[in-house]
């Protein structure tokens, strides 16, 4: 699907959800395997959720 969870991490901290959606965002099915196996235990589902929900309240 081409996505990048570390990238979203780094968008969502910048607040640059519109980039977010451009690398596929909303094909991200919120496994959370990413999350699970980072090394740096990175926050990586919370980042693509806050995404999501800054996307979708953008839309309304
Ligand atoms: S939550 Fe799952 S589908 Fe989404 S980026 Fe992480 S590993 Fe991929």
């Amino acid at each position: 699907m081409g996505l990048a969870p570390l990238m979203f991490d780094r968008l969502a901290a910048a607040k640059e959800y519109e980039a977010m959606a451009g690398h596929n965002l909303m094909d991200c099915i919120e496994c959370g395997s990413c999350a699970y196996i980072c090394p740096a235990n990175r926050p990586l589902a919370e980042a693509i959720k806050t995404g999501k929900a800054k996307l979708r309240a953008k839309k309304k």
